[in-house]
């Protein structure tokens, strides 16, 4: 079965070190003073070290194709960040959050009056753990599935086909691999000067677990994992300000016209924004914090104080602990792991994917990368268009692209149209009385192929979809343009916009 799945010459270009490797893992079957396994007995096909979206999606990937896999884990939990501390708790945050704010502000409008309103912190943490510990268990119940072997456990190159395991419950073992995927993920840059503690000088892991909300929380970085938890305290009643270096929010991929309107919009629900602007140091002695900043080119320094600061700067990639220097293997300046094409660092054997090297650091692109690593070993050929990565910001509106925005294409002297189309216009936002925002086609000028689209308004992370299918198949805006959407729906904005950036939209 296995030689049917794998093609023969990559069983061969491995076969010849990992018997020797196996052999000598014999030598230690009589020691007395560690754990021996079963696992150990065999060599894997592919062994992976990291559980996170990477990690797991791959080690399903490589059940189903009939691999032999193990997946080594040290949270405890498998889904990594992503599912634990990222993506699926700061998503349950934003929704009740939403929700609470709705309530408060906005259903007296729509005829529903509501009495007492009051906010049960634990109640909504309690909703977010148990989403998470479903999903967590979830990834576990598909490993049993796909016979995938789960060791908990930190893990670390001891040579090139061999991981120590340091196992969560004690003890240890060594697991082999024909394969090896390092997915050990990333963790959140420090600010120099500013000790996390995850009480009140807070990452994003701190900010999804405050235990009471804060008066006033001063965000540092006001991209999109700043702006999501900052928007989450801010509707349950803190004084958020963010301070972000660059003149823009939302990061440089966010097109500058969208995040000029999503910033009007987020001061309009009570967040506060100093762009152009740089923390010069902190001081978190005393219960109340003090940073200063200034503005970014230099100039008068002001003091700001908060309860809270969420350091929100960005991501690095985390190979700590992992024995790159075992192997030999470097990071670059950034940290991330060397890899060519098909993920292979330079031991081809050894990949690497998801945040622990190039690319943004999003849950779906180290899922594609999972799934196209195990496809590089089993076809010699795996796919994952990196022009074609939607990014989502999930605040109220949300905020969404895929492909390229006016600044880059400007900046590369590309010629291009425009088609907008404003959800004031769209008769679903109309009726559900949530008109703001646009989408926006950016398309080549000559082609009409479309290069970008980008949305901020209701449900802009799901309709964002359409347009990287689009990208995908590299269609035009006529195309979008001349296909049929349901009406009444958001998405009728989209094929509008579409139609804009061709000819013109109907109903503006
Ligand atoms: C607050 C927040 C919100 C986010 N929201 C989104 C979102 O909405 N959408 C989105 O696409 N992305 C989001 N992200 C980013 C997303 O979480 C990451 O891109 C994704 O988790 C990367 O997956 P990964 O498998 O590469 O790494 P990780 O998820 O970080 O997983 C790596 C795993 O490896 C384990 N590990 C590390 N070293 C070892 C070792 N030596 N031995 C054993 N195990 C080890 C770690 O414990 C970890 O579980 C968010 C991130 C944060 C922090």
């Amino acid at each position: 079965m296995l030689s049917r799945a794998i093609p023969r010459s990559v069983l061969r270009s491995t076969a010849a070190s990992s018997s020797s490797s196996f052999r000598a893992s014999n030598i230690y079957l009589g020691r007395q003073s560690r754990r021996w396994y079963a696992s150990e007995a065999e060599e894997k096909d592919l062994v992976i070290v990291g559980g996170g979206v990477a990690g797991y999606v791959a080690a399903i990937k490589a059940g189903q194709s009939g691999l032999k896999v193990a997946c080594i884990e040290k949270r405890g939990t498998l889904g990594g960040t992503c599912l634990n501390v990222g993506c699926i708790p700061s998503k349950s945050l934003l929704n009740n959050s939403h929700l609470l704010h709705t309530i408060q502000h906005d259903t007296k409008n729509r005829g529903i009056e509501v009495g007492d309103i009051k906010l049960n912190l634990d109640v909504m943490m309690k909703a977010k753990d148990t989403s998470v510990q479903g999903l967590t268990k979830g990834v576990e119940f598909l490993f049993k599935k796909n016979n995938v072997e789960y060791i908990k456990g930190t893990g670390a190159f001891k040579d090139e086909h061999t991981i120590a395991v340091n196992l969560n419950d004690g003890g240890e073992t060594e697991v082999k691999g024909k394969n090896i995927f390092i997915a050990t993920g990333s963790e959140s840059t420090p600010f120099p000067g500013l000790t996390i503690n995850e009480e009140n000088v807070i990452t994003s892991t701190g900010a999804i677990a405050l235990k009471k909300v804060p008066k006033k929380m001063v965000v540092i970085g006001g991209g999109i994992i700043g702006l999501e938890m900052g928007s989450v305290w801010s509707r349950l009643g803190s004084e958020v300000t963010v301070v972000e270096f660059l003149g823009q929010i939302g990061g440089p991929g966010m097109d500058q016209e969208i995040s000029k309107q999503i910033q009007k919009m987020l001061a309009k629900q009570g967040m506060k924004f100093k762009l152009n602007t740089k923390v010069t140091k902190g001081d978190a002695s005393a219960e109340s914090i003090k940073i200063n900043v200034e503005a970014a080119k230099g100039g008068k320094e002001e003091l700001l104080d908060a309860d809270v600061v969420l350091v929100a700067i960005g991501r690095r990639p985390y190979t700590a602990g992992l024995g790159l220097e075992n192997i030999g293997l470097d990071v670059d300046e950034r940290g991330r792991l060397v890899i060519d094409q098909e993920y292979r660092t330079k031991i081809p054997h050894i990949r690497a994917i998801g945040d622990v090297t190039f690319g943004p650091m999003l849950a779906h692109k180290a899922e594609e990368e999972g799934v196209a690593a195990v496809e590089f070993i089993t076809k010699n050929y795996g796919h994952v268009n990196y022009n074609a990565i939607p990014s989502v910001m999930y605040t109220h509106p949300e905020v969404a692209w895929v492909g390229q925005n006016e600044q880059e294409l400007k900046a590369q002297g590309v010629k291009y149209k425009i088609g907008s189309f404003p959800f004031s216009a769209n008769s679903r936002a109309k009726t559900n009385l949530d008109t703001e925002g646009m989408v926006k086609f950016i398309t080549d000028a000559e082609t009409d192929r479309i290069l970008g689209v980008h949305i901020v308004g209701p449900n802009a992370g799901e309709m964002i979809a359409e347009g990287t299918l689009a990208l995908e198949y590299g269609a035009s805006a006529e195309d979008v343009g001349r296909t049929s959407h349901a009406h009444p729906t958001l998405s009728e904005a989209f094929k509008e916009a579409a139609m804009a950036a061709y000819g013109k939209a109907i109903h503006y």
